[in-house]
């Protein structure tokens, strides 16, 4: 799991020395970051803006296996769950804190590593790491994350702000990481049972990425900037379209109509995923980890968005008494649930 570079105990180092050393390179990009690592607390400056915050733990054998995990697409993950929070209000994210807990079995090199994943994702994305704790652990890697970010009050998309009528949309494509994931879960499990057989994941690269090094929708914001388009609703999705759909609904006080045959889904997900014997759409609504963003807007900007690749107009908002369904490919009608799959394990449902 850990590439192999020699073993340094961070014992050795102690917890400054480990600060020092994983945060000696880090420099502040963003004229916003007044104050980065190296006092009691970091210091922002964000003027007439109102602030981001959001923040995210991982722990070690519940958000993560390390068994196909490479800690430096762990890192880089950890640090692209949290920037899509805040993309996902509408913002510009600038600062990260990270901090980490780290039992024994981890040395130097292995969070060597993972600050390596966490510092491409910094840089990649334009955010400023300023801060952090670290800590043991008697057991297992705990990671949390807090983004920070800002965006002028008028920007700002909330949950409630969906209308009837609106459109329903969502950028990318969906279930490829829980795909991905049951793909890698059952290489392992085949690895377990005889350490001979090395993983085969050979033209799976796609959906593997999409579970291990998914990338938060930065573009996405800055696309609807350019088009003037302001969702009236938006959410990332973690949990799964349709939990995520009935969040939207729940705080927006309406229903809605989700079309089947507009969920977009890759083929090497489709493909995939019957091969697994599992439903496609299945994976779309009920898998989790897609990092998308989820939005409604006015059907006046229909034009606007028409055209977009990365964005599927997906159905569209009705009055709060007609509730939340979706509308299968044969034309049958059946209510929305959530199964957002949130920490278990999808193999444990
Ligand atoms: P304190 O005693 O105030 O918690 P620390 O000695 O833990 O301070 O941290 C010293 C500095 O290093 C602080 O600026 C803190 O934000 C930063 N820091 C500590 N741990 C990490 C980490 N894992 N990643 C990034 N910065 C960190
Ligand atoms: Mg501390």
């Amino acid at each position: 799991m850990f590439e192999n570079k020699g073993r340094t105990e961070i014992e050795q180092l102690g917890e400054f020395g480990l600060i020092d050393h994983l945060t000696k390179n880090i420099k502040l990009t963003n004229k916003t970051s007044v104050k980065g690592i190296g006092d009691d607390a970091a210091v922002l400056n964000f003027s007439n803006k109102k602030t981001l915050i959001s923040t995210d733990l991982l722990l070690e054998g519940i958000h993560f296996d390390l068994a196909y995990t490479p800690l430096k697409h762990l890192g880089y993950k950890a640090v692209q769950v949290n920037l899509s929070d805040i993309y996902a209000m509408n913002g510009t994210a600038s600062q990260i804190t990270v901090s980490i807990g780290i039992s024994s079995k981890f040395p130097l090199e292995a969070i060597e590593e993972l600050y390596q994943g966490i510092t491409i994702a910094c840089e990649k994305y334009d955010v400023d790491l300023v801060g952090g704790d670290t800590t043991s652990s008697k057991q297992g890697l705990v990671i949390s994350i807090t983004s920070i970010g800002y965006a002028d009050e008028k920007s700002i998309c909330y949950r409630n702000g969906a209308q009837e009528g609106d459109l329903l949309c969502v950028s990318g494509d969906l279930g490829g990481a829980y795909i991905g994931l049951q793909l890698l879960e059952r290489e392992k499990n085949i690895f377990l049972d005889n350490p001979q057989i090395q993983p085969d994941l050979e033209g799976k690269d796609y959906i593997v990425e999409r579970q291990l090094k998914p990338e938060a929708r930065r573009d996405i914001v800055d696309a609807l900037q350019l088009m003037k388009v302001k969702p009236t609703s938006m959410i990332d999705i973690s949990d799964g379209l349709a939990s995520e759909i009935l969040h939207l609904c729940k705080q927006s006080d309406k229903g809605c109509n989700l079309y089947e045959e507009k969920i977009p889904i890759d083929p090497m997900t489709y493909d995939t995923a019957r091969d697994f014997g599992i439903d496609p759409t299945v994976c779309a609504l009920n898998g989790g980890e897609d990092y998308e963003l989820l939005f409604t807007v006015d059907q006046k900007d229909f034009e606007k968005i028409k055209n977009n690749p990365d964005i599927s107009i997906i159905g569209h908002m009705t009055e709060p008494a007609s509730g939340a369904h979706l509308i299968s490919k044969s034309g049958i009608v059946h209510p929305i649930k959530a199964q957002g799959w949130n920490s278990l394990k999808p193999n444990e449902e």
